[in-house]
């Protein structure tokens, strides 16, 4: 394998200048488990590969960094404040630029609460001057950087936050601070919902609060795109009729094919597209199942982008896989509670599935390539496929972005 991208630094994993990784054996980036890759014919495989060559290829959603071997470690890592970015694994994923999730839902570094303010601005910081010694990945500001990624052979990383800090709808300003410091994607709740609106994992999402109205105004007026992947269904609705700008769900699937909340109904996925908005499918362990596939795989993951795809137009459909180099299923179970996931995904409020230990195809971001492979496998056009890869994503920026 000869990466795509040109490596020159291991990141937080091995610096000297920050060996507060150093006693943590972190999982291999490449090859950590036998996930497969889709198999093409030699002209197949040449024409995904000039496609990736040509496009400007985005994920819309993942955690690209590495987490530890034994997920025992689990907490200390995540304590150290430091997270050690996939340098490696990047390196061979051909993507162009990476919306990056950072640790978001399970980021206590200093406190319990992931959202807090402190642990938001800890990781921001941690990750920009990881950035600051190397110069694969860059920090992306403007849609013009992404563009210079793909030129110049780097990575692009868009700071993304999934939720919003706790207590921000009180003290607005702090959105104008996180654009200083690059953020360009923020969600308006993380699955449990907060002064802003309601979210995924509430038993009642009592929708968008008058806070929750300001937020999305200075949203658009900053240029930050919201995110409504963990977001409720009545407050989705009621912020994409709000918003002066199209929105995103950057990670999710369509629940129409498995009954999860994580998953979105028709009518949030068609308000969505209307306002000219881009759904990102998600791959993240026991999430885009279908009834026709309760065994997580690629397979079953692209059936939610065909579904949406037919459903809205290929224009607002794109990928946010939500993956990470490192065990993710055991990352759920870790943080069960903290996630959400008994109420999100749980096993007995769905119909029966069998439990994956990774799923088989898309297991971290450097397999973002078997989208593009199965795309092509499945006969469409290299039109169709640059659009979803990439295009969508970056026509959304353009309407959104300063
Ligand atoms: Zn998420």
């Amino acid at each position: 394998m000869i990466p795509i991208k040109r490596k020159v630094y291991r990141g937080y994993r091995t610096v000297d200048s920050f060996p507060v990784l150093k006693r943590f054996r972190l999982a291999r980036e490449l090859d950590r488990v036998p996930s497969r890759e889709l198999r093409l014919s030699k002209t197949e495989e040449e024409r995904v590969n000039e496609i990736i060559e040509k496009s400007v290829v985005i994920s819309f959603h993942d955690h690209p960094e590495v987490f530890p071997e034994n997920m025992d470690d689990l907490m200390d890592y995540i304590r150290t404040g430091y997270t050690a970015l996939g340098y490696e694994g990047l390196a061979y994923s051909g993507l162009d630029a990476v919306f990056d999730g950072l640790l978001d839902g399970i980021a206590m570094i200093h406190s319990s609460d992931p959202w807090s303010w402190e642990n938001i601005i800890t990781q921001i910081g941690t990750r920009l001057a990881d950035l600051a010694m190397q110069d694969m990945v860059i920090k992306v500001e403007r849609v013009e950087d992404i563009y210079r990624a793909h030129s110049e052979g780097k990575i692009g990383l868009i700071l993304h936050l999934e939720g919003a800090p706790t207590g921000i709808g009180h003290d607005l300003m702090k959105l104008d601070i996180l654009y200083g410091l690059g953020v360009r994607c923020i969600g308006i709740t993380y699955s449990i919902g907060n002064e802003l609106g309601g979210g995924i994992a509430d038993k009642v999402d009592r929708g968008l609060t008058d806070l929750g109205y300001q937020f999305i105004e200075r949203c658009n007026e900053l240029g930050i795109l919201v995110d409504l992947s963990h977001v409720g269904d009545k407050t989705s609705l009621e912020a994409i009729e709000a918003s002066g700008k199209p929105m995103a769900i950057t990670h999710a699937g369509a629940r129409a094919l498995w009954p999860s909340n994580r998953l979105k109904p028709d009518e949030v996925i068609h308000a969505l597209a209307e306002k000219g908005g881009v759904f990102g499918v998600e791959a993240a362990p026991h999430t885009t199942l279908t009834l026709n596939r309760r065994r997580h795989d690629i397979e079953a993951v692209m059936e939610h982008f065909q579904y949406i795809a037919d459903l809205v137009g290929i224009d607002h459909v794109a990928f946010g896989p939500d993956t990470l180099y490192g065990d993710h299923v055991a990352l759920h179970k870790y943080f069960r509670r903290l996630l959400s996931i008994d109420r999100i995904i749980s096993k007995k409020e769905l119909p029966d599935y069998e439990e994956v230990e990774y799923v088989d195809g898309l297991e971290n971001p450097s397999q973002f390539k078997n989208i593009v492979r199965w795309l092509v496998k499945n006969g469409y056009s290299d039109e169709e496929i640059r659009k979803v890869i990439g295009e969508n994503i970056l026509n959304l920026l353009r309407k959104v972005w300063r």
